[in-house]
This record gives structure tokens, C-alpha cells and sequence, in this order.
């Protein structure tokens, strides 16, 4: 009896939802955390959480504000919201006004808002990160994807994007741009976004220029696109990747003048569901974004604890015949193990879902498959997060070698070990 009404009341459960699994970086971490548990030895490749810790000078802005407790405005503290508008003055050049800024519990609910506002296409480059889609799905948007090759590094052309926008030139869209990219680890040149801004231009896209990453750019050289078309582009960032600080869930939207209408939209929507964003993370915050030299040093030996460990795994495997670009920025590689195609298909494994949880069962390697990030389901892509290593401790250990070097061998394997071996694993199961 109790059964039936319960099953009367999944009926009604809204068709957008319906058989939406669970976010599949969410999945792969809950499911690691479960393996470990009973026992096993998992190498967490899966979720792409960043493994420094948050800067002390951050942590302590934290306590300090501990005692915060009253709601803030719907639209973000505004010390915060000057911090973030002088942020990107100071590294892009670009100018916004305090008022051009959104905040938000993570840039993932931003997007998510964004997308329930405006009514358009969402268009977005194969492979792209886990949740674009699906948050359109939720919402009932189209999603276009726009294919893109490994040979160009899996990033977006400007005529793959004008030939989608010269079908129907008058559609509205919302097109996401992510770099340095989740899942490949590459990102653009000044003179690709250029190319990139004139046809988003042309077809007065919106561009959500997802720039979460950006200050993980190895070289710490990120370019924002909204350099080039400044008028359509919403820049999207937060304190997860770059400050380690996933868990806080703060994140925040920059809008041009020409686009405050959709930034008042999404707050009327945001101040009858979250209402605001964690007062004291908000307090926190504002230290993260006004920067100085601990942070610029913090963000220095990231940066070069990444560049050498990610050429190294990519290395790695490039050594083994599987094809990788070389990552420029963030936590990932996006390989592609085609080259053993024919020995996996002769185990039974012909999709890069089954690619991947027979490499988790019989290694213990947790990674995502391609078809998570759009790619075709029978296409051997994955996604590894780089990011099983103690960050801490990694940091301490950078601090020690001079700063004209690069992080040798050494380092790499007493500070990053568990990452060497999986992708050993990786490379042994390949070939076993
Ligand atoms: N952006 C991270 C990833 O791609 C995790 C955060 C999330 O998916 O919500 O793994």
C-alpha cells in the first residue's frame, strides 16, 4: 500500500528529471570514498577538487568572520563585489563597476540560474565539463554540441562556431567557452579568442566565458576573452580551483553594463531560492580577491607544481601510445587510448563507460569517461583529475628548491607518488 502511493508520487515527478542520474563528479567521488572503505586502495583521478589547501591569510580572514551571521543582499557583499570588479581591472584590464558583479554558493548555481533565465540555445564545445548539459536538460534547453578534434587539442574553431550560428543567425544562445579546459588542460591564444569574438559578435551570442581555472594557467598567463568582446561576455570564476577552496562554494558572475538586465533577472530568481550567499565565506572571500604577495607566492608554486607533474603524466602516457595534448593549465588530461582499441574490445570493453569501471575494478585507478564529458559513448576518452597528492605538503616541498628549476623526478615522486603510480597502473593494465 505504502509502496503504490509512493510509486503514485514518482509519476509526478517532472519529465526534465526523471532518470537524471547523480552528477557524475559527485558519483565517481561518493563511489571512491565507498571502495576505500571497504578496504581498497583507490587512486582518486575522479573528482576535480583541488589539493592545496586554502591560504592561510584566507583561513584567517575566516575565523575572523566567524561571528557573521546576519543575510547579506541578494547580490553579494559589497566589499566583495568591489574586490572581484579591481580583480579583474588589475589582471585583465578590463573595467567593471562593483555593480557588474553577481555572487553566488559556486558558479555551478550561477550557470544554472543564468540558463533558467534566458530563454536560448545552449551551445557548447565537445568534450565540455559534466554539468552544462545536464543543468539544460533539468531546465528544458537545447543543447547543441560543436565537435571538435584531438589533433587541435579539443578546443572550439571559429567556423565550428559560425556554422551553428549562420544556420539561424537570429536564435538566441548562450554559448560556454571554459579554459584552461575541463577536461583537456588546454586553453587558447589571444589570437584563437579574437578569431572567437568576432563571430560571437557577429551573431550576438552570449558568451559565458568560463574562466574558473584561469589563474591555474601554468604559466600564469590567462587571457580573458571579454577582452575582445567585451560587450557579450559574462565572465564566470570563484574561489574552488585557485584558492582550493571547493567546498566553500562561492562563486561569482561578471557582467558587462549592456547585460545588467540579465544579472537583476537572475537575482530576483536567486533572492527566492538561496537568498544569499555564507556571510562569513563572502568576509573571507574578499581577502582571497584583493591577493598580495603570500597569495601571488601560493599561486607560483601551484602553477609549477602542476606544469611539471601534468607533463610528466602526460609524458607517461604518451610513452604507452595513448594520445594526449599537453595540458596548459588546471588539473587535467583527456586522453585518448584508441591505440588499444583492439585489445580492449577483445576483453569485452568497447565503450569508455566500460573502459573506465574495468580500470577502477581491476586497478583501483578512479577516472571519467569521455562519454560523461560528451564525447560518443564507443570513443575511448577519459577524463584524470590530477589531484591525488597531499598540496600541502607538495608546497612545502617546492619551497625548497630553487625557483629556476624545474620540480625534478625527485620531487615529483616523493610528493606526488601516488599519481606516478596510477598512471603506471593505467599503463600496465593497458598492456597486460
Ligand atoms: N568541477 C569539478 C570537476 O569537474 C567538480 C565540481 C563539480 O562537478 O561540481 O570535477
Amino acid at each position: 500500500m505504502a509502496n503504490n502511493k509512493t510509486n503514485k508520487m514518482q509519476i509526478n515527478l517532472n519529465l526534465n528529471v526523471r532518470g537524471i542520474p547523480q552528477s557524475a563528479t559527485l558519483r565517481i567521488n561518493e563511489q571512491s570514498e565507498e571502495l576505500k572503505k571497504q578496504g581498497r586502495q583507490i587512486y582518486k583521478l575522479g573528482l576535480g577538487q583541488s589539493p592545496f589547501p586554502v591560504p592561510e591569510p584566507v583561513v584567517e580572514e575566516l575565523r575572523a568572520n566567524a561571528y557573521q551571521k546576519d543575510y547579506l543582499p541578494v547580490k553579494g557583499l559589497k566589499r566583495l563585489r568591489e574586490a572581484i570588479a579591481d580583480y579583474h581591472q588589475r589582471r585583465q584590464g578590463v573595467s567593471y563597476s562593483w555593480e557588474d558583479v553577481l555572487i553566488g554558493p559556486g558558479s555551478k548555481e550561477l550557470m544554472f540560474l543564468l540558463q533558467f533565465v534566458y530563454y536560448g540555445d545552449l551551445v557548447i564545445p565537445t568534450p565540455s565539463w559534466v554539468s552544462y548539459a545536464p543543468q539544460a536538460h533539468i531546465i528544458g534547453r537545447h543543447v547543441r554540441w560543436l565537435s571538435t578534434q584531438v589533433e587541435n587539442n579539443w578546443k572550439l574553431t571559429p567556423s565550428e562556431l559560425y556554422n551553428i550560428c549562420k544556420e539561424d543567425p537570429e536564435r538566441p544562445r548562450i554559448v560556454i567557452l571554459n579554459y584552461p579546459s575541463n577536461p583537456s588542460g588546454c586553453t587558447y591564444i589571444v589570437d584563437e579568442l579574437k578569431e572567437l569574438a568576432k563571430v560571437a559578435r557577429k551573431y550576438q551570442v552570449i558568451l559565458l566565458s568560463d574562466e574558473i581555472y584561469g589563474e591555474l594557467h601554468h604559466r600564469g598567463q590567462h587571457v580573458s576573452i571579454s577582452r575582445f568582446y567585451p560587450e557579450g561576455t559574462i565572465i564566470s570564476g570563484g574561489l574552488s580551483k585557485w584558492c582550493g577552496a571547493g567546498g566553500w562554494r562561492l562563486g561569482a558572475f561578471i557582467f558587462p553594463n549592456s547585460l545588467r538586465w540579465l544579472l537583476d533577472s537572475m537575482s530576483s530568481v536567486a533572492s527566492e531560492t538561496f537568498t544569499s550567499t555564507s556571510a562569513p565565506i563572502q568576509y573571507a572571500a574578499v581577502r582571497a580577491f584583493k591577493g598580495g604577495i603570500e597569495i601571488e607566492r601560493y599561486l607560483w608554486q601551484s602553477r609549477r607544481i602542476l606544469r611539471n607533474l601534468g607533463k610528466e603524466l602526460a609524458n607517461k602516457l604518451t610513452s604507452a601510445g595513448v594520445k594526449v595534448p599537453m595540458p596548459e593549465g588546471g588539473f587535467y588530461l583527456f586522453p585518448d587510448f584508441s591505440f588499444y582499441k583492439d585489445k580492449l574490445n577483445a576483453k569485452g570493453i568497447k565503450t569508455s563507460n566500460e573502459l573506465c569501471s574495468n580500470l577502477l575494478n581491476e586497478t583501483g585507478v578512479a577516472i571519467l569517461p569521455g562519454s560523461d564529458f560528451g564525447r560518443p559513448a564507443d570513443e575511448l576518452t577519459a577524463r584524470l583529475a590530477y589531484v591525488d597528492f597531499d598540496g600541502a605538503r607538495a608546497l612545502a616541498a617546492a619551497e625548497q628548491i630553487p625557483s629556476d628549476k624545474n620540480l625534478n623526478g625527485q620531487f615529483l615522486e616523493t610528493s606526488c607518488g601516488r599519481l606516478l603510480e596510477a598512471v603506471n597502473k593505467i599503463c600496465d593494465w593497458l598492456n597486460d
